[in-house]
């Protein structure tokens, strides 16, 4: 595990996810897991390690791939293996772990299989209906190949049939989405539809899209949630969009396959689609780490406009810069593509597009008449509504003297509208920060031995304080730390001690404390010495607490002999605590 993640630098790996700055020895960014507007999310190029100070999300390199692209450890490795151009080691694995990595790997096996079928599909000679509309749609053969676009025929069981034959069971292409349960029989979910292969970030075909080939509905279905597929955290085409997104720093998003596959072959290539439902708050943060921008391109009628708005929300939510792009109406971009090409759409609807607030008051005018009086009233509390969303106090500003000039109200009208609306605004914002907090640990005790594992991480030779404390001085998920600290064993590099321990509260302080610390030598032995001593005290006063009582259990007559015993530990407890409590005049005293 080492050889693979010594070979690969976790800045440049996260760099692919999250736009990180220097700052002094760390780097930071949005962070990748939660909505956030500022930089809480840190990575140390030294270490080797992440940590959000946001949502306390934290570790090594393994960590982030899995809980980023939502994989298994084994598969974090393989993917790293790969790119570093090494054979991926074996994991050990618990046999239940291993039982769960078989069930994905037949998984994405079957998905795999059930992609040849329908690739072979489309790819028969003769009167292939399915063949004539992908070229009625301008398509390439290249962009059909590229995008791995296929047919399921208009049959209850064929791809079924085939898979079987392959040696999967009904089940497991229940699993996958493939097969739908019926009442007597499973049948195959796509039939008599184009189908589209949706990819997970690194090209893995995790589910799928179709659209029906002639009349019928839906128009388009997609896989249903599957263990490799949830719609929410994907978005279609990121896997061949994410290098020019990164390169442009914009990503261009649509609402259908077939667009997006048009833009990519008209050489526009930061493309992707949202998967069938209003944009999420998780896609929004896979497109904010690798692009500035963001530009909404959604069909000009009305349930694009509803789509675009919501989505909009999202995206602003969670800290992107967002554009909405404006088509004429009655084209969707598949078309506008077709009839002017690649070029213009790229001057005329992603150059032209608009800042979110400019777009949105464009369209409210353009929707009411200000001249009659009624909607003039109604025009007056959408743009409110509008200005109350603009956070920033100087842009507000700016766009209430723009609309005061336009619907001829007077500036101060609109300001006292706003305060009203945005009362409740600074209040949502300051629950959805607290919801955002991971309990953290905070009290001392609870820290100490925390504290301990990254000081000794940090500096090796402070582990020769561990042999002062005992086993029940750590919580027991700590234990063999303490233990491997005793043994002078080499496991506390910060990468590894984090991968080390299981995903949880303790990982996400330590994280913490690993990017955080900011000690020279000297001061960490006293700040070890401290922990120490916290730890001592706090066992002995427990100890104590226990002798006190055991005695006052025992009866003061018959248990004489007992209770002097008790006591005279007592004393010696007491005495060791203020040793420890005030370690130079102690010292004199005893011994
Ligand atoms: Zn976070």
């Amino acid at each position: 595990m080492d050889e693979v993640r010594n070979y690969y630098d976790i800045v440049q790996f996260v760099s692919e996810y999250v736009q990180l700055k220097r700052a002094g020895r760390n780097y930071f960014g949005l962070c990748p897991f939660h909505g956030e507007k500022t930089p809480s999310f840190s990575v140390s190029p030294d270490k080797q390690i992440f940590h959000c100070f946001g949502c306390g999300e934290g570790g090594d390199v393994f960590s982030f791939i899995m809980k980023a692209d939502n994989l298994t450890f084994p598969e974090a490795v393989t993917v790293l293996a790969k790119r570093v151009g090494i054979s991926p080691p074996q994991a050990a694995l618990s046999p239940a772990e291993e039982r769960t990595q078989r069930t994905r790997e037949r998984m994405f096996d079957a998905v795999s299989w059930a992609q040849r079928y329908y690739r072979h599909r489309l790819e028969q000679p003769g009167d292939n209906a399915a063949q004539q509309y992908l070229n009625q749609r301008g398509l390439s053969a290249e962009a059909i190949h590229r995008f791995g676009l296929g047919f399921a025929p208009d049959s209850w069981d064929s791809c079924k049939q085939f898979l079987l034959k392959k040696g999967f069971s009904e089940q497991e292409l229940l699993d996958t989405g493939i097969l739908t349960q019926g009442e007597k029989r499973n049948y195959d979910r796509f039939r008599k539809r184009v189908t589209f292969p949706i990819c997970d970030r690194r090209g893995e075909i995790i589910a799928f899209g179709g659209r029906i080939l002639g009349e019928g509905t839906p128009k388009y279905l997609n896989s249903p949630e599957t263990p490799l597929f949830d719609k929410s955290k994907h978005l279609y085409a990121l896997h061949l969009a994410q290098g020019a997104i990164r390169l442009y720093k914009q990503a261009v998003i649509f609402e259908g396959y077939l667009d997006v596959i048009a833009a990519h072959q008209a050489g526009i290539t930061n493309v992707v689609a949202s998967l069938g439902t209003s944009l999420t708050e998780a896609q929004a943060r896979l497109l904010r780490g690798q692009a500035e921008e963001v530009v909404i391109v959604y069909d000009a009628d009305t349930a694009g406009q509803a789509a675009t708005w919501r989505g909009v929300q999202i995206l602003r939510q969670a800290g992107c810069l967002v554009k909405v792009g404006r088509l004429p109406t009655g084209l969707d971009p598949d078309d506008y593509i077709r009839r002017f090409g690649g070029e213009v759409f790229r001057r005329e609807v992603i150059g032209k597009s608009q800042l979110l607030v400019d777009y949105q008051l464009e369209s409210l005018t353009e929707h009411f008449n200000p001249e009659k009086d009624d909607e003039r009233i109604r025009l007056f509390a959408k743009i409110s509504d509008v200005l109350a969303s603009v956070e920033n106090a100087m842009e507000r500003e700016d766009y209430i003297e723009k609309m005061s000039a336009r619907l001829t109200v007077p500036a101060s009208a609109i300001r006292e509208e706003l305060r009203k609306k945005r009362q409740p605004f600074a209040q949502r914002k300051q629950v959805n920060q607290i919801a955002g907090v991971t309990q953290q640990i905070e009290n001392a005790v609870d820290k100490a031995p925390l504290q301990l594992v990254a000081l000794w991480s940090r500096f090796p030779s402070l582990q020769r304080f561990a042999v002062e404390l005992e086993d029940d001085d750590f919580p027991v998920e700590l234990r063999f730390l303490l233990t491997a600290a005793k043994e002078g064993e080499d496991l506390f590099s910060p990468a590894n001690v984090l991968e080390l321990l299981p995903a949880g509260r303790y990982r996400q302080a330590l994280s913490r404390l690993l990017i955080d610390d900011h000690y020279k030598e000297k001061l960490a032995e006293k700040a070890v010495a401290d922990c120490v001593r916290l730890l001592k005290i706090v066992r002995i006063a427990c100890r104590r607490k226990e002798l006190a009582a055991e005695m006052a259990k025992l009866d003061p007559v018959t248990s004489k002999g007992e209770i002097a015993e008790l006591s005279r530990r007592w004393l010696e407890l007491r005495k060791l605590e203020e040793v420890i409590n005030n370690p130079r005049e102690g010292g004199k005293g005893v011994g």
